[in-house]
């Protein structure tokens, strides 16, 4: 590189982290991973330790964390608050141990306090004769902000601390972090209300503890853990820790618990610096279990005498580092979005990466969910996106990078048709789903029609059984429902583990099938919403399928128990035009029902009753019992009311029963029911 190619990169780079510090520390709202920072700070102290005369006054790598934001009062440390120098794998980890043997002139193995690397934000909290007085985030390392108030909200930080002769203050710190139950609730109750959605629990933590209104503060469940003290002394600044504190930083931390502060149970003191690549393994392997957010380990030299003669380098100590676990967030180019039909209709966009090694696998898809998930995305193909991958959930869009948006960038356009089959596409009021209307015939939710299709109380196909379907589609003899009645026995019995004799079963049973009822068939088609109760009330209402078929949304919502949903999603079916081909062509194989004949009033006498069924009938099954009491024209419902008339109890009726007897229903038995059934000679 040129002199000039040098110290343009150097500026770029300071500009950069400069910004993207400024939306982490101060805004709380990074928009970048962790991981691509790292990388450019690391660009950068290479390029100023080769050339340090190029520095600039303005280097990120000389400053701890971002400015105070001046909403607060500001508070100054007594002892400045630091930042911690990093390490990302074996090798960089034995180059730090080597550097602190050779500088504590040593080759005695070395003690370390080993704790996790808690994701949150680091505060002091100083007591005055053992009451909390005051407490402070890091800010820029010199000059913290004054968030007392809000401090004084988190239940686990004590506002007194317990035990004697404490010195007049101490300083004790440790990290403010959001639990991972509380920042999954937290964010989802934001997109719910179309509010802010903190990228990460550092983040939520931070955004939540540097409120100027400590109510909100309250309503955020942040914790806290101690991890080191900072002044310990007299009001007149005189320094006692030598005197009153044990030389060991972890007797140290417990001293601290001891006092009423949490201390994070994983904390351990290792008698030698081999166990730390254990304990960061273990700690690793237990991460996604843990209830809270960690992105490493720190190792801290646990003789306090060692940690001063190590002393510190520009922004960190020389006596402690954080090991880094492998990223769980990258960057990555969405290169495309697509669009896949599941097995019941739902269109969902798919987002198509460049494939990024993160979380320990190579991604290259992410569900983007929805149209409402992408707009509060606001992503476009093209963009620079941050892909998250933690533990064993799935890869997830977090955010896109604006600020490297090419000019080329485009937006994601849903289909108006159905990718798979090309039958229009809605979006049912509601819902976030976009939906392909041509169940019948659309390829994607070909098995699950055709399973629905043949199932018991819809076409009851005796001999088509899951299995068999996946099989028929598989081997592609079948593709809709109206292929079944085309099958032959030959076809069949060629398939694997199909004899003569299933194939026979299975062509008898779908000739079987043909003689149906209207409200079967109506059921059968599989329309989405239309259940059993509702087909029938169809069939009831219309008397023949080609009326049901051209009703308009108007007619069919005088349908019992029609609202203007299970209206549109009929009439949505029969206007795609490969359903009705599919519903031809079934008719044309010679299904058939028996017409249905207009009932009198008095060939309905059980009209205006309301019947609810519970228990087991054992004479004859709840569907018979409920088909035959709606053909006198009762009512039968889900759930027992002060409008049930009748509860019909089989045996081991439950709560059903007890809440009828609280309400007064009348109570029948099956026998009751069959010789009701009879006087009215349905039986
Ligand atoms: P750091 O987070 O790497 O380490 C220091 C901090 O670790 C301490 O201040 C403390 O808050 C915390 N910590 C957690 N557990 C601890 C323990 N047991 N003992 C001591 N400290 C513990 O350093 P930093 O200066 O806060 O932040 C720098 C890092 O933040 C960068 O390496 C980067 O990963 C991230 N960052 C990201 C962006 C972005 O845009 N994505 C911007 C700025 C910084």
């Amino acid at each position: 590189m040129s002199d000039q190619a040098i110290i343009d990169r150097i500026e770029t780079l300071t500009n950069l982290l400069n910004d993207y510090n400024y939306q982490y520390y101060v805004l709380d709202e990074p928009t970048v991973p962790d991981i691509e920072y790292d990388r450019l700070m690391r660009e950068l102290t290479a390029l100023e330790n080769e050339h340090p005369a190029l520095k600039r006054a303005d280097s990120p790598s000389q400053k701890v964390g971002g400015e105070a934001l001046k909403a607060f009062s500001q508070v100054t440390h007594q002892i400045p608050m630091l930042s911690l120098d990093n390490v990302f794998d074996q090798q960089e980890w034995q180059a730090f141990i080597k550097r602190v043997k050779e500088r504590l002139k040593t080759s005695t193995q070395i003690a370390f306090c080993a704790e996790p690397k808690l994701d949150g934000l680091a505060v002091s909290l100083r007591y005055q004769d053992g009451i909390l007085v005051q407490a402070a985030t890091r800010g820029d390392g010199s000059v913290g902000e004054n968030i007392t108030e809000n401090i004084r909200t988190i239940k686990s930080i004590p506002l007194k601390l317990r035990g004697d002769n404490l010195p007049e203050v101490l300083e004790v710190r440790g990290e403010v972090f959001m639990p991972k139950a509380s920042f999954e609730a937290l964010n989802a109750n934001a997109v719910k209300k179309g509010e802010k959605v903190f990228a990460n629990p550092r983040n939520a933590a931070a955004g939540s503890l540097r409120q100027l209104d400590s109510k909100i503060t309250a309503s955020r469940n942040l914790a806290f853990y101690a991890y080191g003290l900072g002044f310990v002394g007299d009001l007149d600044g005189n320094d006692l820790s030598e005197d009153v504190l044990p030389n060991s930083h972890y007797q140290r931390l417990t001293l601290v618990k001891s006092l009423g502060l949490p201390m994070c149970p994983e904390v351990k003191l290792l008698q030698n610096e081999d166990e730390c690549q254990a304990f960061y393994q273990s700690i690793l392997d237990a991460r996604d279990a843990l209830p809270y957010e960690i992105d490493g380990t720190v190792l801290k030299v646990d003789s306090i005498e060692q940690q001063k003669s190590l002393g510190f380098v520009a922004k960190a100590p020389r006596w402690a580092m954080a090991y880094k676990f492998p990223a769980q967030e990258e960057l990555t180019i969405l290169e495309d979005v697509e669009f896949q039909v599941g097995r019941t209709g739902a269109i969902t966009p798919v987002a198509r990466l460049k494939p990024v090694y993160v979380g320990g696998v190579t991604v290259s898809n992410a569900t983007l969910h929805n149209q409402d998930e992408i707009n509060r995305l606001g992503i476009k193909i093209g963009d620079t996106v941050t892909i998250r991958r933690a533990g064993d959930v799935i890869p997830q869009v977090v955010n896109a990078v604006v600020a490297k948006r090419p000019d080329n960038a485009r937006d994601i356009v849903f289909p108006s048709t159905c990718p798979v089959c090309d039958s229009a596409v809605e979006r049912p009021e509601n819902e976030a789903v976009l939906r392909c209307t041509g169940g019948l015939f659309c390829g994607a939710q070909q098995k699950e029609a055709i399973k629905h299709f043949a199932s018991r109380k819809a076409m009851d196909v005796d001999g088509l059984g899951d299995k068999l379907v996946e099989q028929l589609v598989d081997e592609k003899l079948i593709k809709h429902a109206a292929d079944l009645y085309q099958l032959t026995e030959i076809q069949v019995s060629t398939l694997e583990r199909m004899g003569q004799k299933s194939a026979q079963k299975l062509i008898r049973g779908l000739d079987e099938s043909k003689s149906t009822t209207l409200a079967k068939f109506i059921y059968a088609l599989g329309i989405r919403e239309v259940g059993e109760t509702t087909a029938s009330n169809l069939a009831q209402h219309f008397l023949t399928f080609e009326a049901i078929r051209h009703a308009s949304t108007e007619q069919l919502i005088e349908v019992n128990d029609v609202g203007s949903v299970v209206a549109k999603n009929i009439v949505s079916f029969f206007a795609q035009v490969h359903n009705n081909e599919v519903v031809d062509a079934l008719l044309a194989s010679g299904i058939h029902w028996p017409s249905i004949e207009v009932k009198s009033a008095d060939e309905q006498p059980l009209a205006d009753l309301t019947y609810v069924l519970t228990g087991t009938l054992s004479q004859m099954g709840r569907n018979d019992a409920k088909a035959h009491l709606q053909s006198l024209g009762a009512k039968v419902s889900g759930s027992v009311s002060a409008k049930t008339d009748y509860l019909v109890a089989g045996e081991k009726a439950g709560s059903k029963l007890t809440k009828a007897q609280s309400l007064g229903v009348k109570v029948l038995s099956e026998d009751d029911l069959i010789a009701l059934l009879k006087a009215h000679q349905v039986l």
